[in-house]
């Protein structure tokens, strides 16, 4: 399991500072929502903690270690992307496993480790679909395989449900949850919904306008709202 430390971090598109001065740690095993409106920043800020953008200012530190020299690949991160990103020619097996066989995993380590996670997610009957032949949660599925396949020790998700319906929605936050925790992954899980971000964390971060407003429990958030803005976010009474 791998802590996450976040120190004045800050990252400017031309003149636009959209992750301001942020600093926050996220422990050993936790399950940390990003909460925030549309354009805050948080897509911005797991992009940097992958590697996928350059910090204007900052660092950000994996069991006390500056990864900016590291590549996204060898920061031991598995990410999932709101739209899935799953491959269309590829079946399902082969999108579970894809990464493995760019890592030059062995072709023998890869099948018992698809078996393991498609039974995980309940893909085992859908091993040979392509995506465009698979149910929207279904495709979700394979993305949280794909992840879980990976098996790295932090796990990164951008708005996974947002396709989804509120029924499944609500199916899938379970399952994820579990899931991180049958793992022992360290989560950042990005959302704008506020439901999602107080029955699945065990911290809320809720970001506005590239800062933090408060981070905390969820009980925390809700019970001692550290301004209106959170009050009126978090839906609890002013
Ligand atoms: P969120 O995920 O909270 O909706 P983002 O991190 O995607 O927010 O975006 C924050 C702000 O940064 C937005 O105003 C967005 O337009 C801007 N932004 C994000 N990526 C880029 C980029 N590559 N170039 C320019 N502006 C960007
Ligand atoms: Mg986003």
């Amino acid at each position: 399991m791998s802590e996450i430390r976040v120190e004045h971090l800050s990252k400017a598109f031309d003149a636009k500072t959209v992750v301001d001065d942020i600093s926050f740690a996220v422990e050993a095993g936790e399950f940390c929502v990003l909460l925030g409106p549309s354009g805050c920043g948080k897509s911005t800020m797991l992009r940097l903690i992958a590697g996928l953008e350059d910090p204007s200012a900052g660092r950000i530190l994996i069991e006390g270690t500056d990864v900016a020299p590291l590549a996204p690949k060898d920061r031991r991160i598995a990410m999932v992307f709101q739209s899935y990103a799953l491959f269309p020619h590829l079946d399902v097996a082969e999108n579970i496993i894809f990464g493995l066989r760019v890592r030059g995993v062995p072709k023998a380590v890869r099948r018992q480790r698809l078996a393991q996670v498609a039974g995980l997610v309940g893909l085992g009957d859908y091993l040979d679909r392509k995506p465009a032949q698979l149910s929207g949660g279904q495709r979700q599925r394979v993305a949280l395989a794909r992840a879980i396949a990976a098996e790295q020790p932090i796990c990164l998700m951008d708005e996974p449900l947002s396709n989804l319906d509120a029924q499944l929605r609500g199916e899938m936050r379970l399952e994820i949850r579990a899931l991180q925790q049958r793992l022992g992954m360290t989560m950042i899980y990005v959302t704008h919904d506020q439901t999602e971000a107080m029955t699945m964390a065990d911290r809320v971060i809720l970001m506005n306008g590239g800062r933090i407003e408060q981070n905390g429990s969820p009980v925390e958030l809700y019970e001692r709202p550290a301004s209106l803005f959170v009050a009126r976010f978090i839906g609890a009474p002013a």
